[in-house]
């Protein structure tokens, strides 16, 4: 390790960037310690945003799931791929869309033109039983006709209370295989996802650590912006994943409770 980075490391950063399945809790509990390690970090002054690649909730409705888990966190604290996705079809002039995502969802994306016949973009998030054969083909078809691909995120799989369960992510690589299309990501570790992030909370990268149980996601995203990253063994956390990991993180901890103590 450089002088360099072992002076920025010991940098006490001035916000965190925390995800929150595997991180905050997992399988519909809170992890051990996790609460508390979110009201010592408020309490230190730190300033706080939540990343989440969950899709299948407005920001609103996690802000209620975490408040019922007992979590001390503000709606506008949460940053989740539905949003950084409505932010960019904002950006786009007059896109028209064909939606594969939940009920919630779509109505979340309102403003948005819909058209399910031939769209500019096919918008794909967390579609659970949606994702039958008959929508799965409909969108392909759009996309060989022309359609670009647009992914709320591309996690394969997540643990859900009931057993591990395919995510959007396994639909949408489907998708980019049968139409030789490669999808526009819209969460982690999508970079422009934490510009967003930093440039609400005005800070730059250096500022920051991003917290998370998931390499491919959490440390991917913090890695390719240059962030300080903090893994945690839980959630979808395995071991193996040290080996050859295909990002590095700054640090890896048992759980998001050993966090405060870092610094
Ligand atoms: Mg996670």
């Amino acid at each position: 390790m450089t002088n360099t980075t072992q002076q920025l490391n010991a940098t006490p950063p001035k916000a965190f960037l925390i995800d929150l399945d595997g991180t905050l809790y997992f399988k519909g509990k809170p992890c051990p310690g996790a609460i508390e390690a979110v009201n010592d970090l408020r309490q230190e002054k730190y300033q706080l945003r939540f990343l989440t690649n969950t899709t299948a909730k407005t920001p609103k409705m996690l802000h209620a799931q975490m408040r019922d888990l007992g979590f001390n966190i503000y709606e506008d604290e949460i940053f989740n791929a539905t949003y950084a996705c409505l932010l960019h079809l904002r950006a786009q002039s007059e896109a028209r869309c064909h939606f594969m995502v939940d009920d919630a969802v779509k109505a979340y994306f309102k403003e948005i033109p819909v058209d399910d016949h031939a769209p500019d973009f096919v918008v794909v998030g967390d579609y659970g039983e949606g994702f039958d054969f008959h929508a799965l083909n409909h969108a392909f078809r759009l996309l060989m006709d022309g359609a670009e691909l647009i992914a709320l995120q591309k996690g394969l799989y997540w643990f859900s209370p009931e057993g591990i369960r395919l995510d959007c992510g396994a639909f949408v690589t489907l998708l980019e295989a049968a139409a030789g299309k490669t999808a526009t990501i819209m969460g982690k570790p999508s970079e422009t996802f934490f510009k967003t992030v930093l440039s609400n909370l005005q800070l730059t990268p250096k500022d920051v650590v991003v917290v998370g149980d998931d390499i491919t996601t959490d440390i991917v995203g913090a890695e390719s912006m240059k962030m300080r990253s903090v893994l945690v063994k839980t959630g979808k956390f395995k071991p193996d994943q040290l080996e050859n990991p295909v990002a590095k993180p700054t640090w890896v901890l048992e759980s998001i409770s050993e966090l405060p103590r870092l610094f």
